[in-house]
């Protein structure tokens, strides 16, 4: 079988890659990785007027972003429905040629009334079968379906689910102007690329049969199916934009890793055991389309954050550097020149944000100054003996070597003594002047990344500010 697994994301470039999108990307992608097969990219823009080439560089940005390559697929040619036009009507003449499709002249109006006659009666709509017999050479083509009998898809997720082709109508491959539909589009696409597995939302279920049926006329095997539940929202609506973000892009916004939003993904709607936390190889080795669940996952925005968080504590700090770099500038900062000094700030944040925008927020005290002091600590500690207390603190560590947060410590310890204080009164004093509150990452830490010129800066100008206050 490994050779031949052949899978294929067919998104259409409508908008952004939504992660119901991002989930069914990353299944094939795993299937194919798994198996050792071929991930195909296909881009189904038949529906000129909403597909955009924008919407297109953001899908394959988001894919890229999540790591999930192709084998086949754009920039080369060939993989864009707009581009297979050619290939849609061969096939269609073919299907004309075998009897197995047939020219309909009824009109817009004729059909609007039958389809008003059925809703009369409470019946679903399907195409009287008018044109069937009249031998017509131009108009919609239409495929003749079975009258009777039924066509079973053996889903891979869902199992044998059953259709009656009663329900199932003559329906349209080419329309009178000669356009190819969704679903003849579909059909040629997966067979001339000999997909041998499809993979895709279960919002598609009901369009299969009708493909299924297609295949058949046109003489080809019929791939094998999996059709994904829907990813819901808390209330267990189909997850939409009024639930907040859905697409990929406003994920990596919020501060998601790559690999933290593959583990989720993966994880909703598939696992293996208890195991929540899985590697890229790991999902590799151990993701089967068949233990996908059958029923509709739900987003959870906590969970994504928790892994997220999980992701942050233990990622690499230069690859962690990197991560954090983009958000700097929207957030006003600018990244330190020196990148062993921006790991080691990173180093002392990492318990702290659940998101790369969450540390740069806890962080922002390393990059600016305190422009302002929490009011109730200042009140407490910005007093006559803390001014005297920072007098202290600036004279000894101007000269205290090295400026190393073991030294630092050392000498806080010392001078608490002598002053005759705890090492919690000079902690919380320093950090206030330093960062402007009194919780930070370990204070030590943090003065010896500020650096000596920094700090000193920092204390007298809470000198300043607490003399004034003191007044
Ligand atoms: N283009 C379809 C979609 O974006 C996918 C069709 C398919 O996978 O067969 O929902």
């Amino acid at each position: 079988m490994s050779q031949s697994v052949r899978v294929r994301f067919a998104p259409s470039p409508t908008g952004h890659l939504h992660v119901g999108g991002a989930r069914t990307a990353l299944f094939n992608w795993l299937y194919a990785r798994h198996h050792g097969g071929m991930f195909i990219l296909r881009i189904e823009d038949t529906d000129r007027s909403r597909s955009t080439d924008e919407n297109i560089g953001d899908i394959v940005a988001a894919l890229r972003w999540l790591g999930l390559d192709w084998d086949e697929g754009p920039p080369s040619p060939g993989y864009r429905q707009t581009e297979r036009f050619d290939l849609y009507r061969e096939h269609a003449r073919r299907l004309v040629a075998a009897g197995r499709a047939y020219y309909c002249a009824c009109t817009p109006e004729q059909l609007e009334a039958e389809r008003a006659e059925a809703q009369a009666k409470n019946e679903t709509f399907r195409y009287s079968g008018r044109c069937r017999a009249l031998g017509l050479t131009a108009g919609a083509l239409r495929l003749r379906i079975p009258e009777e009998g039924t066509t079973v898809v053996d889903d891979l997720i869902h199992g044998p689910v059953t259709f009656d082709h009663r329900q199932l109508d003559d329906w349209i491959l080419l329309r009178s102007d000669g356009t190819p539909t969704y679903n003849f589009c579909v059909v040629v696409d997966d067979v001339t690329m000999r997909i041998s597995h499809v993979i895709r939302g279960n919002d598609h279920l009901s369009n299969t049969p009708k493909q299924v049926l297609c295949y058949e006329a046109l003489g080809y095997p019929v791939p094998a199916f999996a059709h994904v539940s829907m990813i819901l929202g808390p209330d267990r609506a189909r997850l939409s934009k009024r639930h907040g973000a859905t697409s990929v892009q406003a994920y990596r916004e919020q501060g998601i890793l790559p690999e933290a939003m593959v583990n989720y993904l993966a994880r909703l709607g598939w696992s293996s055991g208890d195991q929540e936390i899985f590697s890229r190889a790991e999902l590799v080795e151990r993701f089967d389309i068949k233990d996908v669940s059958s029923s509709g996952a739900i987003f959870d925005q906590t969970k994504l954050e928790w892994l997220n968080h999980e992701y942050i504590k233990t990622v690499d700090g230069r690859r962690l550097a990197t991560l954090v770099t983009p958000f700097l500038t929207p957030a006003g900062l600018t990244p330190p020149a020196e990148a062993t000094r921006f790991v080691g700030m990173l180093d002392t944040l990492r318990e702290r944000g659940k998101t790369l925008r969450e540390l740069v927020e806890v962080g922002r005290f390393y990059f600016e100054r305190p422009s302002e002091y929490d009011a109730r600590s200042a009140s407490k500690l910005f007093t006559p003996a803390g001014v005297e207390r920072l007098g202290a603190l600036i004279e000894r560590l101007a000269a205290v070597e090295p400026f190393t947060p073991a030294s630092l410590e050392a000498l806080y310890r010392e001078l608490a003594e002598a002053m005759g204080l705890k090492l919690v009164d000079l902690a919380q004093l320093t950090r206030l002047a330093v960062t402007g509150r009194t919780a930070s990452p370990p204070l030590f830490d943090v003065l010896g990344l500020l650096g000596r010129e920094e700090t000193l800066a920092r204390l007298r100008a809470a000198r300043d500010a607490a003399a004034k206050a003191a007044r």
